[in-house]
């Protein structure tokens, strides 16, 4: 079976994570420390805290930017569930909205004729960037997901970022995420909400928050990132040469150009949930592109006519550093005779 998805690393990277290990680095101490003025760096940013997963850096990036128990962040119906289940989890309600008719992602204009709320959430998916003209949302608070979208650019809308290293992203260290900000005190905000053991100094600020949440990463974590990040542009690179060599071999177009996330491939007719099957018959794995809406798990009353238009007449290929030239010729010459 050729996987769509599978987790990267290279001996070095694990021999990072190893020699942490052996030296008895359970904990989140220097090296963590390390990788965060590392990871900072990486993004561009002034401030950057590493934490267990992307769900709990959206849990406190809502928190660090003040969503209170019953106020509404608007999401896109195209996101992954954990998303609208981390708003959930703080007290806050999911406002979910359709998804643009030229890309599958929110945009100024979606956000206008769907009225955004205070607070928004944006996650840049499939690798692709929302584009938001911030100048039109005076008083709204843009809350930037880059899980899928790992790139040392943030975009100049969002007030705080964050990102997830689970297995199936870019880079994984395991499970974890970071939370990311230039701004200092949102970042003081996310510290406090982390700060289960109570290490930090208590200011006024601590009584504002309604829960803590433990989510440290290891310093063995902290150490692979530190080599993950090192193979940043190696990975990249490996992957736009597999989309290269898809747009080479085969005989349709994709979505997303220069992006090295995904590989959406844009079929002719609506039928991606067939042609994932017959694809799976033939011992290859794809996903439609959201095979999922939020609308759908979550049973919400309202229409969103665009994101099933994404969701049937997209497909995303395997695209991963476990694909060698031969896996994706055999793919390319399946579909080519198949769609
Ligand atoms: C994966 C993902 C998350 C959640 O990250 P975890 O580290 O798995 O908790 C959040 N948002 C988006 C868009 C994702 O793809």
């Amino acid at each position: 079976m050729i996987s769509h998805n599978s987790p990267s690393y290279t001996e070095k990277v694990v021999a990072e994570g190893y020699k942490q290990l052996e030296m008895g680095n359970f904990s989140r101490r220097h090296v963590s420390y390390k990788a965060e003025v590392a990871f900072a760096k990486f993004t561009n940013s002034l401030h950057a805290r590493l934490v267990s997963s992307g769900f709990a850096a959206i849990q406190a990036a809502l928190i660090a930017v003040g969503v209170q128990k019953g106020d509404e962040v608007t999401i896109p119906n195209i996101t992954c569930p954990s998303v609208y289940h981390a708003i959930l989890s703080i007290g806050a309600i999911p406002h979910v909205v359709d998804v643009s008719e030229k890309v599958p992602l929110i945009d100024t204009k979606v956000l206008k004729m769907w009225n955004v709320k205070k607070f928004c959430l944006i996650p840049n998916m499939f690798g692709i960037k929302a584009e938001i003209d911030s100048l039109e949302f005076e008083n709204i608070i843009f809350i930037e997901d880059n899980a899928q979208c790992l790139s040392p650019n943030r975009s100049e809308w969002a007030k705080i970022s964050i990102y997830s290293f689970s297995p199936t992203k870019i880079l994984t260290i395991g499970y974890g995420g970071a939370v990311v900000s230039d701004n200092e005190n949102l970042m003081k905000r996310v510290a406090l909400f982390l700060d289960c053991d109570y290490h930090l100094s208590q200011t006024e600020e601590s009584n504002s928050l309604p829960f803590r949440i433990h989510a440290d990463i290891s310093d063995f974590q902290a150490a692979m990132l530190m080599g993950q990040l090192e193979r940043y542009e190696s990975i990249i690179s490996y992957r736009n040469n597999l989309s290269k060599l898809y747009d080479e071999n085969l005989s349709f177009s994709r979505i997303n150009s220069d992006v090295p996330f995904r590989y959406l491939l844009k079929l002719q007719q609506s039928n991606a949930f067939e042609c994932a099957e017959l694809l799976q018959s033939k011992f290859i794995s794809s996903v439609p592109l959201s095979s999922h809406l939020l609308s759908d798990i979550f049973d919400l009353p309202d229409e969103y006519p665009n994101s099933y238009f994404w969701k049937n007449s997209v497909l995303s290929l395997p695209l991963h550093e476990g694909i060698e030239d031969t896996d994706l010729k055999y793919i390319c010459k399946v579909i080519n005779q198949c769609f």
